[in-house]
């Protein structure tokens, strides 16, 4: 890596070196997982360069490219896997300055990828519409980082996840080349792009849906046990407008939500929800005709300085983060059950690992269908025990386990190449400088999955 000349063509684009900055720029919430926490701590990249608009973004790709130096995009770093870790070293491309929503419509808003989400979706209110889904870090994270790098979040019990070819217009993308290329990518050509940890290119611009804002209210319902929560929520899922629906197993909140705290009982499960406001009326039907089930908090109706922060900041992976912050040695898995044996898993799932594997239920809609997807909250003892529960729940269980302990894209959840994401790549990025050691394909086109063993890039 010639770093001196690259730094001499970038000259006027904003770039720092300092080792702090170097080493904070280089990190995300890979400490989530001890896995990845002890086999990622070192990896730093040499540069960080924060383009000002698409223009300087060409001109770093194109430098990077003259240079042979990695890109590693990032947005807000609140990735779970190491995905913004730069492997290689090299350059972060640090999306910041890339900022602002520059088209909104009657059905659409166009936003610039460095746009923390939670702008957008004030901006929107503001003017009577609402983003289709968001991640609980919406205050920290990008649109550019959801997309390259989420999956699904609130919003998805109504909408589905990421993946709904309905959620996502259009993206655009530089690519890593000689003379980089803006591709506009729309319908099923987003998807070589999304979720593909910026492999592929950097995402400049993103086109998304809007509906009308909604009127949300935060509410809690607790239930004589965790079975029967998710039983009420799959039928609150089915007959209210809902904007996250999410189950907690005792004795998670009684553990980790210290200010949710109050509301949760004690060995109770725990539904939280946010319903449309003119829903209120069936929420309350319907829970008090279930056995033993009461509403224990309604921000409508709570006192100013009772109100508890959003609820969505104890669901999706702010969960795993609440529980951490109590107690550092845990950590957390996401799976998937089919819905018919859910009652049946979660008993067995009791029976068999107790408090080593601590239920928590996010629903979404697949295909249409109210389902539950579970990250539960892990007791750590070795990372030896904690690939065996992996294997476990993968035989023994009819279950599917997307590794968060896993830095590729691969073994993290796809289980098996995106071939239309690697042909993607070798048009795009044709010497493989984008975000280096995540695609293991590109590197290891014969890799097949084995649970257990675990790949890491350093070349
Ligand atoms: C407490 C907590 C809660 C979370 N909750 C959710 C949740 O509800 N749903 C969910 O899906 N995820 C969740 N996550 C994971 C993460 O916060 C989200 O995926 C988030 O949207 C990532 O955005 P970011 O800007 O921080 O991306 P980063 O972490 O900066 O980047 C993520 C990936 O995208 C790439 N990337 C970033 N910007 C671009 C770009 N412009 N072009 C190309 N590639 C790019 C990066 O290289 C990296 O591979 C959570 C994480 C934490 C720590």
């Amino acid at each position: 890596m010639d770093l001196t000349q690259l730094k001499a063509d970038l000259d006027g684009i904003e770039m720092d070196d300092r080792p702090s900055v170097l080493k904070a720029k280089s990190r995300d919430f890979y400490w989530y997982s001890p896995i990845l926490k002890r086999q990622l701590d070192g990896f730093t990249a040499d540069l960080v360069v924060s383009p000002r608009d698409e223009a300087e973004v060409i001109r770093v790709l194109a430098a990077c490219y003259r240079h042979k130096v990695p890109v590693t995009v990032r947005g807000g770093g609140t990735g779970n896997y190491g995905q913004a870790m730069p492997l290689n070293g090299g350059v972060v491309l640090h999306m910041q300055h890339l900022t602002g929503i520059s088209d909104l419509g009657d059905d659409h808003v166009t936003v610039r990828s460095g746009t923390i989400i939670e702008h957008i979706e004030r901006h929107l209110r503001d003017n009577g519409r609402e983003i289709r889904l968001f991640p609980s870090t919406t205050a920290t994270a990008t649109i550019g980082g959801f997309i390259a790098g989420g999956s699904s979040g609130v919003g998805a019990i109504r909408w589905g996840g990421l993946r709904n070819p309905a959620n996502i217009r259009r993206v655009r993308l530089v690519t890593m080349e000689e003379t980089p290329r803006v591709l506009d990518l729309t319908g099923h050509d987003i998807h070589k792009a999304a979720h593909a940890y910026g492999v592929n290119g950097v995402m400049t611009e993103i086109e998304l849906p809007v509906d009308p804002a909604g009127d949300w209210v935060d509410v809690m319902v607790t239930t004589p046990d965790f079975i029967s929560a998710n039983l009420l929520a799959i039928e609150l899922g089915e007959s209210l407008l809902l904007r996250m629906l999410s189950t907690f197993a005792p004795p998670v909140p009684e553990l980790f939500f210290q200010r949710y705290r109050p509301h949760a009982g004690t060995g109770k499960g725990v539904i939280a929800l946010m319903v449309a406001r003119h829903d209120l009326p069936t929420l309350e039907a319907r829970v008090a005709a279930w056995p033993g089930a009461d509403i224990s908090y309604r921000a409508d109706r709570a006192d100013p300085a009772d109100r508890l922060p959003a609820l969505f900041e104890m669901a999706w992976n702010h969960t795993t983060l609440r529980a951490i912050r109590i107690d550092p040695s845990l950590t957390y898995l996401q799976m998937m059950f089919p819905r018919e044996s859910m009652a049946d898993t979660i008993a067995a799932l009791d029976a068999r690992f107790g408090d080593e594997l601590m239920l928590h239920c996010e629903y979404t809609r697949f295909n249409g269908v109210v389902s539950p997807v579970a990250m539960p909250i892990v007791r750590f003892t070795t990372e030896e025990r904690l690939e065996d529960l992996v294997r476990i729940l993968e035989t023994d269980f009819p279950i599917t386990v997307f590794n968060p302990h896993r830095v590729t894209l691969e073994e993290g959840g796809m289980k098996r190449t995106d071939i239309s994401q690697l042909e993607f790549k070798r048009q795009t990025d044709p010497l493989g400088l984008m975000n280096p050691g995540k695609m293991i394909a590109w590197t290891h086109p014969d890799w097949t999955p084995d649970s257990g063993k675990n790949f890491l890039f350093t070349e």
